[in-house]
């Protein structure tokens, strides 16, 4: 084996061939520098037969490439050895073998060596270097340029998957329950180079969850250029919000390609997780609802734009889910015959919008704040509120005072330089500083009874846990588990009574 070694050692020393993450190298070169001669030999009915022949009259042995042979010391016809040799070696010929090799073929010249193999750690010594060293040996280059190493799926406790655990799943019935993108999404998502990672049904219900919001966005989008002539461009004149996902698409581009020129596939899914989820589904689809409502040119540019946005997003996200991205794709305005052979989008610095960028996130920042103080004054979003926005850039949220309207519940909007109102509740972000009067958020009198009223309850709950805590037989008798259970309710009971007071506070 010495001689075989040497030359797939060489090979990723001087770097033809790379591991990534490059500390798996050191595993390679374990094995490799202390390589011993083994048995090639296998009981299997399949797989490559030994070509050895024996001769069962005088002992003589033939290895020849031919299918028979006859004894060349006394003619009689051999016999050949019934093993196999085992399945690495017939792995070890499939980066050369399939493009017709021997034989120099045109597929052979343009496809060896290959670009990536795609494997788990748990196979280096077993598959890789032997299809480094028989690639070597039989083509004088080494097979791949990069050796990718993923980690193990293992359960959800973090314990390897086996049958005498019974803990391991079947992934035919897996995707017949989500779907084969969603299990696919999942063993992407969180994944780093090398690392393991633990399969849970709910990562799995994410996935699913995530490919049906895709699913109802794009049924939003059709249902909308139904009956319109829409095709896969932008308009000529784009709005503030038209130029914020454009160029937030435009980023998330240029990020995803270098995330995944890197191998960094559990990052690069995560910014189109979250580019689709949150830029495209909870704020441009809903900054859209209103011009799409409407007539004319500002709907029609609204169509362009959201078949434009959501064609790219459904071919950077098309390597990751590939079947559902051709389902939508198929059924939006296109060229081609599938998304398979689409170019995967680029970086253009033509659609780079920074200044619309900016002032559209001041608004959204805005937005999102007043939102949560709502939330948190448990006022329901069918509440309107007149909004005051104090601001150096007043012009941006003038701009944005029907957004304001649509998702932050407001009924008017008044921008200014500063404001000096009275009972008011008040909001700070970077760019804003936001005034609501109380009285049109809560009728202040009945809040204050209510949050009293929570307050009592949450004080008469935390003394009943502490008075448990606080009596030496109960913490004597009571097992561990139980004593935990109780910190853990007076820890919540506290924590609620600091969140109401918190509330009456800001009432006050
Ligand atoms: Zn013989």
């Amino acid at each position: 084996m010495k001689p075989l070694a040497g030359p797939a050692i060489d090979a990723v020393k001087n770097g033809d061939t790379q591991f990534v993450p490059s500390h798996f190298e050191k595993t390679y070169f374990h094995w490799l520098e202390n390589i011993r001669d083994w048995c090639i030999s296998r009981q299997l009915w399949w797989g490559h037969q030994i070509p050895a022949f024996y001769c069962d009259d005088c002992g003589e042995t033939v290895v020849t490439k031919d299918n028979e042979a006859f004894c060349p010391k006394c003619g009689k016809k051999m016999r050949q050895d019934p093993d196999t040799l085992d399945t690495w070696f017939s792995s070890a010929l499939w980066p050369f073998s399939t493009l017709g090799w021997p034989e120099k073929t045109p597929e052979m010249d343009y496809f060896y060596p290959t670009n990536v193999l795609v494997t788990g750690y748990d196979i280096i010594p077993f598959w890789v270097m032997r299809m480094m060293f028989s690639g070597m040996e039989h083509t004088g280059k080494a097979p791949f340029d990069t050796v990718l190493i993923h980690g193990l799926v293992r359960d959800a406790l973090g314990r390897k998957m086996s049958k005498s655990l019974g803990n391991g799943i079947d992934p035919l019935e897996i995707i017949d329950k989500y779907g084969a993108d969603a299990l696919r999404l999942t063993l992407v998502t969180g994944n780093a180079p090398g690392n393991d990672m633990r399969y849970s049904e709910e990562k799995i219900t994410a996935s699913r969850n995530f490919a049906n919001k895709l699913w109802n966005a794009a049924r939003f989008i059709r249902m909308n250029i139904d009956g319109h002539d829409v095709r896969n461009e932008l308009p000529a004149e784009l709005t503030t919000e038209d130029k914020w996902i454009i160029s937030t698409l435009n980023t998330v581009t240029k990020e995803v390609t270098e995330n995944l020129e890197k191998y960094e596939l559990g990052i690069a899914v995560q910014k189109l997780y979250d580019f689709i989820w949150d830029c495209l589904c909870d704020w441009y689809i809903e900054l859209t609802k209103a011009r799409l409502q409407g007539e004319g040119e500002s709907a029609q540019n609204a169509r362009m734009v959201l078949v434009w946005v959501l064609d790219k997003a459904l071919k950077l996200l098309h390597p990751f889910m590939p079947f559902i991205t051709e389902e939508i794709w198929q059924a939006l305005p296109h060229e081609g015959e599938t998304i398979m052979l689409q170019s995967f989008p680029t970086y253009s610095e033509a659609n780079d919008y920074p200044e619309a960028a900016k002032e559209m996130n001041m608004v959204m920042e805005a937005i999102k704040a007043i939102r949560i103080r709502r939330a948190e004054m448990n006022v329901p979003p069918s509440r309107k509120a007149k909004v005051f926005i104090a601001a150096k850039e007043q012009q941006t949220f003038t701009n944005g005072s029907m957004f304001f309207k649509r998702l932050a519940s407001a009924s008017e909007i008044t921008v200014a330089d500063s404001f000096d109102i009275e009972g008011a509740v008040t909001i700070v972000t970077a760019d804003a500083k936001i005034y609501i009067p109380m009285d049109e958020l809560v009728d202040k009198e009945a809040e204050l009874k209510r949050l009293n009223k929570d307050l009592e309850s949450a004080q008469s709950d935390l003394a009943f846990h502490e008075k448990k805590l606080n009596n030496a037989g109960f913490m004597a008798k009571a097992p561990e588990k139980v004593v935990e259970g109780v910190r853990a309710s007076a820890a919540k009971a506290a924590e609620k009574i600091k969140m109401i007071e918190a509330a009456i506070a800001a009432l006050k």
